[in-house]
């Protein structure tokens, strides 16, 4: 299966590369499950290809998903997933939003044969790369998730400064609000596959905003605090 991406929409290819990886996983983990084997009967990858010969380089791209058998000589089980393609992308679906981690975990996509992947499997990357995919539009941060990374983010500020109490934490609709000393920040957070790995400064008189890849809070939350922090201090 094919599918285009605009990647004039992406900062790099960092964050991309995290959801294909674990798109990957979850797509062998269906396919497995309802072909009745075990997951490691089957393995898989990605590439991503120009979209094609009249295209401007590094503003679309194909991203390729495959899967193969991984006895020698093949036993025929990728070939009967993709006949099956609508009921493994259904189920893969079903893997990656039906687990309570907050990335990953052995009950969803770690498995003994990925365990080099582990710490880059993301089930919220690999859901909104399948669900761009399938509608052509990537999914926001859900309210539950943003909450959580807001509420990170001030924890690390707090501590990076030793600001305790005097900094305020308010939750907005896009991320929120942090304040000390008569001084704020507005935080506005992108979806990972948007915003990579990206941290944007908008410093101006009607307050300082700082625009963060959800990518950054989950990967590089230092970093993100300190780009906020040196607004704050
Ligand atoms: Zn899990």
């Amino acid at each position: 299966m094919d599918h285009t991406f605009n990647l004039t929409q992406y900062g790099e290819r960092t964050a991309l590369a995290a959801a294909g990886t674990s798109l990957v996983e979850a797509l062998g983990l269906a396919a497995a499950r309802i072909l009745g084997i075990d997951s490691s009967e089957l393995s898989g990858g990605y590439r991503v290809m120009p979209a094609g010969p009249g295209d401007t380089p590094g503003t679309a791209v194909n991203l390729d998903f495959f899967l193969y058998d991984t006895t020698p000589g093949g036993a025929g089980f990728a070939a009967a997933a993709i006949g099956r393609l609508p009921d493994v992308l259904n189920t893969a679906k079903q893997i990656l939003s039906s687990c309570d981690c907050s990335s990953s975990c052995q009950r969803c996509l770690r498995t003994y044969d990925n365990r080099y992947d582990h710490l880059r499997l993301d089930r919220f990357l690999a859901a909104s790369l399948l669900e761009y995919m399938e509608v052509g539009v990537i999914p926001p941060i859900s309210a539950t998730r943003q909450a959580a990374a807001f509420e990170s983010l001030a924890k690390s500020v707090r501590l990076l400064g030793s600001f305790g109490p005097s900094l305020s934490a308010a939750p907005s609709r896009n991320g929120g609000q942090l304040t000390r000393a008569g001084r704020s920040v507005n935080i506005v957070m992108t979806p990972a596959l948007i915003g990579g790995d990206q941290i944007q400064v908008d410093a101006s008189p009607g307050g300082d905003s700082v625009r963060v890849s959800e990518f950054v809070l989950i990967r590089d939350l230092p970093r993100a605090a300190t780009a906020v922090f040196d607004h704050l201090a």
